[in-house]
């Protein structure tokens, strides 16, 4: 947890913030938690392994100050190393009052939705949430007697009309999980607000880089930090990023339910924010050469990328986006679930697996009909054997050997035919 220094509550101790320098996002990667009483003499701060911190003495015991970030108290409040993480991260997002860390990206959200639900309110979900979000409405919200009731986010028109009494929060993720609508967020947050409910947006695609979520009206920001941020494939973490007084709520409940990182992730995910700027910038231009090449293929009804020019999620995303990434997803023609998987499994440059944002290129198979209730897969209009997708991550390899390697994929695919 971590809160940016020098603000209401005095927690920090006066290095310059974000706020303070109008340093660009680009840099702020780079500089972000980095204060000298973290560090010292070097460049990084240390992995503090700890879970007893010792006091001087019984004065200094009876005024340990348990509540406040960037104090000594208990292993459980973190040390300087997760301070560290949560701070560069809080400096990344504008209008953010603090950051909170959690094991996962899935904990962020749970984490965030207990923070803001209590029994007897309704929470709107956008149908194109990532999956375990959606379980999450029946595992964990609704034997608190919380009901989720799921909407087509693409319908702003609609969407003042399902708010009641009872709606206490709305969850959106833009561009949705594996079929990557870009919804107009800053609308649907505008109402939201006027409706007394609280905005939560799942920004784990575009990071706050690509999508300042609070400056766009969003209450709570949340990553799975597992993706760009860690950006090696080897941690797990999620975080959560909200002005005040929200960032208050969201730590009280983390610390109940007590959430803690480990140090040395802290560690790994601070070097994977270091290079996120770079990252991003290489992989959405990456991404671009191999959703042209893919365009000018037969085998292919739709590619899902909103940062395709003329893709149905282009103008939105171009008008609210400052970033991209290099996930995507595409649909084969034709519903042949056997040519689909000679694809994949031709390709000898893209891993077969979940997650995404790691310096590797990922390829998974995806059929959302199942996980959708408000809207309809296909989509209304579509052809509807065009129905199975592709999702790809792209790395930081080679563009042209990403696209040699698809070009098999697809000799494989027509093999057999
Ligand atoms: C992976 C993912 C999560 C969950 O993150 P974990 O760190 O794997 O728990 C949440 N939202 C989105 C959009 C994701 O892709």
């Amino acid at each position: 947890m971590g809160r940016r220094s020098g603000d209401a509550e005095g927690t920090g101790s006066g290095r310059l913030s974000g706020k303070d320098k109008p340093l660009r996002p680009a840099t702020r990667v780079v500089e972000g938690g980095r204060r000298k009483e973290w560090t010292g003499a070097v460049v990084n701060p240390p992995v503090w392994r700890a879970s007893t911190h010792l006091y001087a003495d019984s004065a200094d015991l009876a005024t340990g100050r348990p509540n406040e970030d960037g104090h000594f108290y208990y292993g459980r409040r973190g040390a300087p190393t997760q301070w560290s993480l949560a701070e560069a991260l809080t400096e990344l997002e504008p209008g953010a009052a603090g950051t909170v860390l959690y094991p996962s990206g899935v904990a962020a959200i749970a984490g965030s939705l207990l923070a803001v639900l209590k029994q007897g309110d309704v929470l709107l979900m956008t149908d194109n949430a990532y999956e375990p979000s959606r379980v999450m409405a029946r595992t964990l919200l609704a034997p608190l007697g919380i009901e989720t009731r799921f909407f087509d986010p693409l319908d702003v028109a609609g969407f003042a009309g399902r708010f009641d009494e009872r709606t206490a929060a709305v969850l959106l993720e833009s561009p949705g999980s594996l079929t990557m609508e870009v919804c107009d967020v800053p609308a649907l947050a505008a109402i939201a607000r006027e409706k007394g409910a609280v905005t939560l947006l799942d920004n784990t695609w575009a990071s706050p880089l690509g999508f300042p979520a609070l400056e766009r009206g969003c209450d709570i920001s949340i990553m799975s930090l597992t993706k760009h941020v860690g950006g090696h494939s080897d941690l797990m973490m999620g975080s959560a990023a909200a002005g005040d007084p929200l960032y208050g709520k969201l730590r009280a409940k983390a610390q109940a339910m007590g959430h803690v990182v480990s140090p040395d992730d802290a560690a790994l995910a601070l070097r994977g924010l270091r290079t996120l700027a770079v990252r991003l910038n290489q992989e959405t231009s990456s991404c671009l050469e191999v959703v042209k090449f893919l365009s000018q293929h037969s085998e292919i009804a739709y590619i899902l990328c909103p940062l395709l020019p003329g893709s149905p999620s282009y103008d939105l995303w171009s008008r609210d986006f400052i970033g991209g990434c290099g996930l995507f997803s595409f649909v084969l023609k034709g519903g042949d679930e056997a040519a689909r998987a000679r694809f994949i499994d031709a390709l000898e440059m893209f891993g077969i697996g979940y997650s995404w944002g790691g310096y590797e290129s990922l390829v998974i198979p995806f059929d959302p009909a199942r996980a959708r209730t408000a809207t309809s897969w296909p989509p209304s209009g579509w052809d509807p054997a065009d129905r199975l997708g592709i999702r790809l991550s792209i790395g930081l390899e080679d563009p042209a050997d990403l696209i040699a390697d698809l070009e098999g994929g697809f000799a494989a695919m027509r093999s057999a035919r």
